[in-house]
């Protein structure tokens, strides 16, 4: 098989790591692919991926490396609950990406369905994440890293899942949506 990946965010990159260990051609597709010493290299990832560890099923959990594992997934919702998944685990980015580059022949470049069909491939695998749409419902978070120390004075110390109690201070941000709080140890 000869196969075009669209888009090499963590799961095009794990999809095309997985077609080349089956021996297939594997071309990978995305604009954001970084050069370094004029060869492509997978793209940065943005997002920080937590995962319970326990659903991850075996190949998975030899090649994934996490950073941290938090020993449970703790939830607000606003009662406590402590989740029975067993470990969560923050999943260690540059270590991952460089496990899966290998044999992906990278291409920096954005290529839409009408270009697809034109790349002279087996299949093409669509992996370009979620796409806008009008109306659409768009997930906006932002994120602080805190020196332990300082996660431990303001109280932030203990990994929380979702914290959906109200802010202290929600009152002077009335206009805000639901929200809730997500806390893990990055390891680092
Ligand atoms: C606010 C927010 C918070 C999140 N928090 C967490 C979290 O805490 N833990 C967790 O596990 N997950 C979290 N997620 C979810 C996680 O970010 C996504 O599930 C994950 O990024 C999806 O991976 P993906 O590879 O499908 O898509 P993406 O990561 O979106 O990757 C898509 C790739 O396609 C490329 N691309 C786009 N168009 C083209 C094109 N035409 N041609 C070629 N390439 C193209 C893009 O450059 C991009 O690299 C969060 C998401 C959001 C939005």
């Amino acid at each position: 098989m000869h196969i075009a990946v669209l888009g090499l965010g963590p799961a095009g990159s794990v999809l095309a790591h997985r077609a080349v260990a089956r021996g297939w051609t594997v071309d990978g597709y995305d604009p954001a692919c970084r050069d370094t010493d004029g060869s492509p290299t997978l793209p940065e990832w943005r997002s920080t991926y937590g995962l319970p560890v326990a659903a991850l099923p075996d190949w998975a959990n030899s090649l994934i490396p996490f950073s941290s594992v938090s020993p449970g997934l703790s939830a607000h919702t606003p009662g406590h609950r402590v989740l029975d998944y067993g470990g969560y685990g923050m999943v260690d980015r540059t270590a991952l990406r460089e496990r899966l580059v290998p044999g992906i022949r990278l291409h920096r470049r954005r290529v839409d369905a009408p270009t697809a069909r034109t790349l002279g491939v087996d299949a093409v695998i669509d992996c370009r994440g979620v796409v806008d749409r009008p109306g659409s419902v768009r997930q906006i978070a932002y994120g602080i890293f805190l020196p332990p120390e300082t996660a431990q004075d303001a109280g932030l110390a203990t990994s929380e899942f979702m914290d959906w109690r109200p802010s202290p201070r929600a009152s002077e941000h009335r206009e805000g949506g639901p929200s809730f709080l997500y806390v893990q140890d990055l390891g680092d």
